[in-house]
């Protein structure tokens, strides 16, 4: 059995005995050495040209061989461990690009896959990606150092968060940051299942970007997404200025400062969510909450069609994809379950009366049937907890408001802000 770390209450997970396995990863940073330029140039060199051999029989035969002289000419470089590792990393890519050209032929690609390309070469810009890929059992790693093939010994920068099996590790050059990132793959115990208690709800949204809501709460709680919103747009701003400028300067598409533009504006947004979704499982786990439900996005759309800002992002860069990725993995490190639930009535329905008969008229939702007046991100979570079975009875249908200051989410304040608080006299208790 391999160890199991888990930062809350480990014992209980140890004693249940029954345990499944799943994978993480682990990333850190390692000290630069020339021996690393070498023989991340010669994996990518054995990939390349292995890829290119690939592609060649692909379009002629329609059928591969095991590259036999390719693993006799570079396992000597890099080592035969290492040399089968980048082997393996191609057929992979082989096969899942086979795996997508029988469902194509089969007529059950997914929507959003629109063209299928043959695994690309490790190049970027013109020059070789630099890559090198160590079996689970060719490193080891200690609290400073990260001994690797050829008696390397190298300092390491990061918190091993995930501790388990150890897999394999792909060290990466980082052309953008100029250093070289570890991935270790690790195979963590799925904690089980915590038992009883009501399910959290969630909506997801762009104006907030998560409601939330669980029986027993006098009111929701929503993340306005208005700061997030608007930190995006101002990177996206200067990535427009600097796209611009290349095109007048050098005619250029791409620089070094644009991609870390793209990148600036994706982590700021990424550490909103993560720190985010972190309280919102930590709270739930707090409360002894097991399941989560998630009100998907169908109504996101529709309910901010009068920002066309929201628009755009939603359409062009803002990652729901990613926000539920994190809910799902943080949900599973604490032995919660995220079920995914539809949306398609919650916005259309009052909470109180759950009429149709409804109008909205910016943030707000009146209902036509009982007079009720109500949030329509606070609505719509409350609609996902009635329809999975919540008692909505008592609540108010107004979120309390979190917003994010650039490190935390805080309440926000409700001085100097007279509108805000007429809007919310006039919703309701249900
Ligand atoms: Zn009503």
């Amino acid at each position: 059995m391999s160890i199991c770390l888990y930062i809350i209450d480990p014992e209980k997970y140890i004693e249940a005995g029954k345990v499944s396995e799943v994978k993480r990863t682990n990333t850190f940073i390692i000290e630069d050495c020339p021996a690393l330029w070498e023989l991340a140039d010669s994996c990518a060199k054995l990939y390349n040209k292995l890829n290119f051999e690939r592609r060649q029989a692909y379009i002629r035969y329609r059928r591969f061989e095991y590259p036999k002289h390719l693993y006799e000419k570079y396992a000597p470089l890099i080592g035969s461990a290492t040399a089968q590792q980048i082997i393996n990393k191609n057929n992979e890519a082989w096969r899942s690009f086979l795996a997508l050209k029988r469902l194509e032929a089969e007529g059950k690609l997914p929507e959003h896959i629109k063209k299928i390309s043959m695994p690309r070469y490790w190049k970027r810009n013109g020059k070789r990606e630099l890559r090198i890929i160590v079996r689970k059992d060719c490193y080891k790693i200690d609290d400073e150092y990260i001994y690797l093939p050829r008696g390397l010994k190298l300092k390491y920068k990061g918190m091993l968060r995930w501790k388990g099996k150890q897999g394999r590790l792909e060290i990466v050059y980082d052309e953008l940051d100029e250093v070289w990132r570890d991935f270790m793959a690790v195979e963590v115990e799925e904690p089980p299942a915590r038992g009883g208690s009501k399910p959290l709800y969630i909506d997801l949204g762009v104006i907030n970007l998560a409601t939330i809501w669980f029986e027993g709460l006098k009111q929701p709680i929503a993340y306005s997404g208005k700061a997030v919103l608007s930190d995006w747009w101002y990177w996206t701003g200067k990535i427009a200025k600097e796209q611009s400028r290349l095109a007048r300067v050098n005619r250029a598409r791409t620089s070094k400062k644009l991609r870390k533009l793209y990148r600036i504006r994706q982590k700021r947004f990424r550490h909103a969510v993560n720190v985010m979704v972190k309280a919102i499982v930590e709270y739930a786990y707090k409360l002894g909450i097991s399941k989560i439900i998630l009100g998907r996005l169908g109504g996101v759309r529709s309910k901010s069609r009068n920002n066309s800002k929201a628009n755009a992002m939603i359409n062009n860069f803002w990652s729901f994809s990613y926000i539920i990725r994190r809910f799902k993995e943080k949900a599973e490190e604490y032995g919660m379950e995220v079920d995914e639930k539809s949306e398609y009535r919650t916005s259309s329905i009052c909470p109180r009366c759950h009429s149709e008969d409804i109008i909205t008229r910016g943030r707000l939702l009146k209902c036509l049937s009982c007079g009720l007046e109500a949030n329509r991100d606070a609505a719509g979570v409350l609609n996902i907890g009635y329809l999975h079975g919540g008692s909505v009875n008592r609540v108010v249908a107004h979120p309390l408001l979190l917003r994010w200051n650039g490190m935390r989410w805080e309440p926000k304040r409700t001085v100097n802000n007279q509108s805000m608080k007429a809007l919310e006299a006039r919703i309701s208790r249900l």
